[in-house]
């Protein structure tokens, strides 16, 4: 499988009053072509923004972006306009991010409308709407009239109709019932194979992200700090903030439920972020080192990547010595 989407060591801050925010720092990972990448992390973590960089609607502050091996920053306008049209995204909150007085034909035909795509534009909303399962009589309806999940499939439909290879989903899920979500997972995953589709999956929720991903970044205060096979994150979590966002994840299953990390301690601030491992305040392993410098994403087993100094200390890995 090739490689379409890499980032390399991507950062974007923010200007603020009190200082530099720095919601996503130095990150780095590759999507093969056809499949999922999750990103979890708590809210803040700066995986919607990471989302947002990608597809251009915020300009990096430093870093690469490649897709299909091309830096996305030296295209010429018209390249970049084609990279436009073939990464989309898919919004968390269907019924804001939906114009409200754009029936459904119109708020699908947008998306072509504004690239000067309109040749056979009835049918093509036509196929769309059926595509995302939306029947045909709900064309001239307005988002107000319609479900969350209904209005989702909008969304999806919207980001489908340029044909882009590349889709950012940031929380598709998360406003919908339960009930719902599945069918929207569904179709997103019927989707992906029937249009061989590549999505960066973007959510807090890890029972979504183990459903759809292949793969799983965890974000913690605008770093990377755990990537790995979906299996093996599920099977094995090596980073100690990892460990405690798993033992939260509710179960029915009391035999097997694993005992709860609550993390004590505050959490740092993103601007002007002291020196050390973001995540050294609530810690329960933070030396001296991890308080001096901040540690980088490495190989610790074979595909499973961990930034923490004592990563194979805390796990029982041999071989292993602090960076
Ligand atoms: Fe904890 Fe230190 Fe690892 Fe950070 S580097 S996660 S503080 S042990």
């Amino acid at each position: 499988m090739s490689t379409l989407l890499e980032i390399q060591n991507l950062k974007k801050y923010f200007k603020t009053p009190r200082g530099m925010l720095h919601a996503v720092d130095d990150v780095s990972f590759a999507i093969d072509q056809g499949c999922t990448m999750g990103i979890v992390g708590e809210s803040g973590c700066g995986k919607s923004t990471l989302g947002r960089t990608i597809a251009q609607l915020l300009q990096p502050t430093g870093g690469r972006i490649l897709f299909s091996g091309q830096d996305v920053s030296r295209l010429k306008r018209s390249e970049l306009k084609a990279y436009n049209r073939n990464i989309q995204m898919i919004f968390q909150d269907p019924f804001s991010s939906l114009n409200p007085r754009m029936t459904v034909f119109d708020a699908i035909a947008e998306p072509l409308r504004s690239h000067r795509d309109t040749q056979d534009l009835d049918k093509r909303v036509s196929g769309l709407m059926e595509t995302v399962g939306l029947a045909r009589r709900v064309a001239g309806a307005y988002p107000h009239e319609l479900d969350g999940g209904r209005r989702q499939r909008i969304g999806i439909a919207r980001a489908l109709a340029l044909s882009p290879e590349f889709i950012v989903c940031d929380e598709p899920v998360s406003a919908l019932d339960v009930s719902i979500q599945a069918q929207v997972l569904n179709l997103l995953m019927d989707l992906q194979e029937e249009k061989k589709l590549t999505y960066l999956f973007i959510t807090h929720d890890l029972s979504v992200v183990k459903h759809i991903s292949d793969q799983i970044g965890v974000m913690y205060l605008g770093h990377l700090v755990e990537q790995c096979p979906t299996k093996a994150l599920f099977r094995a979590q090596l980073h100690p903030y990892t460990k405690a966002l798993l033992s939260a994840i509710p179960t029915i299953n009391i035999d097997s439920r694993p005992e709860r990390i609550v993390l004590k301690g505050e959490i740092s601030s993103p601007i002007n972020p002291a020196p050390g491992c973001r995540f050294a305040p609530r810690c329960p392993h933070a030396c001296g080192q991890c308080r001096q410098s901040s540690p980088q994403l490495r190989e610790i087993l074979p595909g499973h990547h961990v930034a923490c100094h004592l990563a194979e200390e805390i796990n029982g890995i041999p071989g292993g010595a602090a960076e």
